[in-house]
């Protein structure tokens, strides 16, 4: 990577127009940006200059703060670069201003956040040596079920305007009749709480819908662009797509892929710290290991990416086959894919090893090949 992957970058931002000039800016830049912010942690740690800068900002939260704010300073160059290929392609609709003010937004989360995660970490380094990533791990399981569950309700609308769809509107009264009628079959069908439009429109031209929440928060989101461009029956399959994820335990299961992950993670990291700081002579519990900390972490999610979207593509194609079945054909959802496809600039059908290592979900070529499959063999019984 370097002058030559820029301008290739650029020429392709400049010149690009379909979906697939568009899915490779878009890898280009993940390719710069990873390998420009790994190098620069690698080079932060093993050149002595983090060791130089804990020695001067012994406590965490000075170290944390000086060291965070040149990372995001690096990082916000690239989200720039992003904001200019969703600009190009058409994708954008936001103004520079309100872009500007989710970025601050998404800087004081990471703030506030990281510090919490990065003070206890250090601290468990010091009063626990041998066992503090095993502590450090329970903390982080802790955490990532309360952020599914305050996700939907606190951290979303800091970004989005979410509205909670009533039962005076025809298209809410259809779904919801769609799933009292799944409930009255299935009893342990999981309560759903509302379905809520999703005002992504006035920040992009894409469109989307999720299962989120855990619990009381647990709700279907629709984006207001899916909402206007779709008919209700495209509409009421993907609907019926993230109930599959509802019915399958999906967040759940997924919590536990993640936790399971971070297991690997954090005894890894406990292992290499061990092994590379005494070399360094920096010792594991001082803030200055912290760009080696963080540069395993990065290493080691991308590493278990594929493994991590095998996972969720396994739940996603059982989404489509609970559709499938659940309306008794594949046609509603496939238009609907389309239709997504076609709104999103997604690449329809990519290259095998690209799906296969970079796709969390089934590309829409597979997921049609899927549906049509799945047509043909119910159309013989
Ligand atoms: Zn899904």
């Amino acid at each position: 990577m370097g002058g030559r992957a820029v301008a290739r970058c650029w020429l392709l931002v400049a010149s690009g127009r379909g979906a697939k000039d568009y899915a490779r800016a878009q890898l280009l830049l993940s390719l710069l940006s990873g390998t420009v912010e790994l190098g620069a942690l690698a080079w932060f740690f093993f050149s002595g200059a983090s060791y130089w800068l804990g020695l001067r900002l012994p406590h965490v939260w000075t170290y944390f703060l000086v060291f965070g704010a040149g990372f995001e300073a690096v990082s916000l160059v690239f989200a720039w670069l992003g904001r200019a290929i969703e600009i190009r392609f058409e994708m954008n609709r936001q103004s520079l201003a309100s872009w500007a003010v989710d970025q601050l937004k998404g800087l004081a989360l990471t703030a506030g956040l990281g510090l919490g995660a990065v003070e206890l970490i250090y601290w468990l380094m010091r009063t626990s040596p041998n066992h503090w990533w095993l502590w450090s791990w329970g903390g982080f399981a802790v955490f990532f079920v309360l952020m599914a569950q305050i996700g939907p309700v606190l951290l979303l609308p800091l970004f989005f305007k979410m509205r909670r769809m009533g039962d005076d509107e025809p298209m809410c009264q259809r779904l919801f009749a769609t799933y009292a009628k799944l409930r009255a079959t299935n009893p342990r069908l999981p309560r759903l709480h509302g379905i809520f439009e999703w005002k992504l429109g006035e920040k992009s031209a894409k469109a989307n819908a999720a299962l989120t929440g855990l619990g009381g928060t647990r709700r279907v989101i629709i984006s207001d662009t899916l909402l206007e461009s779709s008919p209700v029956e495209e509409i009421e399959a993907v609907f019926i797509h993230e109930l599959g994820h509802h019915v399958h335990h999906d967040i759940w299961r997924g919590l536990g892929f993640q936790t399971a992950v971070s297991f690997v993670e954090f005894w890894v990291a406990a292992w290499v710290l061990g092994a590379v700081c005494p070399r360094t002579g920096m010792p594991v519990s001082g803030v200055a290991s912290l760009p080696l900390l963080i540069l395993v972490f990065s290493l080691l999610y991308l590493g278990l990416l594929p493994a991590n979207n095998g996972f969720v593509r396994a739940m996603e194609r059982r989404a489509d086959d609970y559709s499938f079945q659940t309306l008794g054909t594949a046609e509603p959802l496939l238009a609907g894919l389309q239709r997504l496809a076609e709104k999103n600039l997604a690449e329809v059908a990519p290259p095998r090893w690209k799906e296969f290592l970079l796709y969390s979900h089934p590309s829409i070529a597979t997921r049609i090949r899927r549906g049509r499959a799945w047509e043909e063999a119910n159309a013989r019984t």
